[in-house]
């Protein structure tokens, strides 16, 4: 029997965890109290916060001062860029890829409407960053280099750690979206030449509303939210208690888990992946075959809209999404895949699929087998396609 939702959209957003559910719960009841009161009450639900900043810490490789919470990714990304650029007033330039996420590009969009100079670099058919073009780049009047780690459309993964050491070594703070990459990619921060990480609780089976900035010791970064002293000062406002307890939870979890990710999971996606490349005629997969998240495909159907595909599919219970959740809904096809140089016709139709440690293989076989009726079924209605 086939569970009515086959959920197959976890870079747009995860279940929350049971165990996650189970340990924030009382503190979405009777553990009401604010961390920063004097009394006994609050000062416990505090105890507790600390607890979540040493998991999250842990699942990072990093220290537990190195740790702010905040309340998604696109803050944490949001205070990394306009945080550097206030504490080097001197540095005027901000230099990012053409394939981050938008809570980056607009974010440097609105800072170029302010006299910031904005430099995007390249990738390559496969999505792969153009390093060189990076290294000409920096300049001493480069503030921040903010490049993703992995990509949230085709997974393809960056080499964080030479982008990292090359920016370092001009002395230039570098900052990296790791929102996609956290608990599916193993990482050890303290050894990784990077000074700033975003990362969002809700793409790792923690609920939505709290994210983490992590910044290295000693890197210079003014606060975005200004107000009470609340993280060491470096993010005013009182703390989302649940949300932080959740998401320590959830790191505890994907730490344990991370191997299954990287054997299971990945095993998943390549099932999905072969059985649709070959049994739907006209599709191609998007991306780094290499270098890629182990959930995540991107395949793209030649002279179909990737709504249709997704609309027919829906009536199957089967969730997955065209181009990132945000631009999907608007029939411009996505900015990673034009910034690939992906045809037209095939950018138009492409679907991402992206799995978690929940999936099964019967509903991977399931989706194989309602592929191609679904695919051939808008070939024929496609009036680009000619008999
Ligand atoms: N960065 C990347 C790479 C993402 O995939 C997302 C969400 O899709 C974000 C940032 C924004 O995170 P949040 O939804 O927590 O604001």
């Amino acid at each position: 029997m086939m569970s009515a939702v086959i959920y197959m959209d976890n870079n747009a957003t995860t279940m929350v965890a049971e165990e996650v559910i189970a340990e924030m719960t009382p503190y979405l009841g009777r553990l009401y109290g604010n961390p920063s009161s004097m009394h006994t009450f609050g000062g416990q639900v505090g105890g507790k916060l600390g607890e979540a900043r040493a998991r999250v810490a842990r699942l990072l490789g990093c220290l537990p001062e190195e740790i702010i919470f905040t309340s998604c990714g696109t803050e944490s990304d949001n205070t990394a860029i306009r945080g550097a650029l206030e504490s080097m007033p001197q540095r005027r330039t901000v230099v990012t890829t053409r394939v981050e996420h938008p809570a980056v590009l607009s974010t440097c969009r609105q800072l170029e409407r302010h006299g910031y100079t904005i430099l995007e670099i390249g990738v390559d058919k496969q999505g792969r960053l153009d390093i060189d073009q990076l290294a000409d780049c920096l300049t001493d009047d480069v503030a921040i280099v903010s490049v993703m780690w992995a990509n949230n459309e085709t997974g393809t993964v960056f080499p964080i750690e030479q982008i990292g050491g090359l920016v370092r070594s001009k002395g230039i703070v570098c900052h990296t979206d790791a929102v996609q990459a956290v608990g599916k990619l193993p990482m050890q921060l303290s050894d990784l030449p990077i000074d700033i990480l975003s990362l969002s609780g809700h793409k790792l089976h923690a609920p939505k509303g709290v994210g983490v900035l992590y910044v290295r010791k000693g890197t210079r970064l003014s606060p975005f939210m200004l107000g009470g002293h609340q993280e060491s000062g470096r993010r005013a406002g009182t703390e989302n208690v649940p949300g932080i307890i959740a998401l320590g939870k959830a790191c505890e979890l994907a730490g344990a888990t991370i191997a299954d990710e990287n054997t299971r999971v990945r095993q998943l996606r390549d099932r999905l992946e072969a059985g649709i490349l070959e049994t739907c005629p006209g599709s191609m997969v998007n991306g780094d075959p290499e270098n890629r998240l182990p959930n995540t495909t991107n395949i793209s159907f030649e002279y179909i809209e990737g709504e249709a595909i997704l609309l027919m599919l829906n009536r199957f219970g089967i969730c997955a999404s065209s181009g990132s959740a945000c631009t999907s809904g608007s029939l411009e096809p996505s900015h990673v895949l034009r910034a690939m140089g992906v045809p037209f016709t095939a950018a138009h139709g492409s679907i991402r699929f992206s799995l978690s440690r929940y999936n099964t293989e019967a509903e991977v076989d399931f989706v194989v087998e309602k592929m191609a009726p679904v695919v051939n079924r808008l070939r024929e209605l496609s009036p680009f396609v000619t008999a």
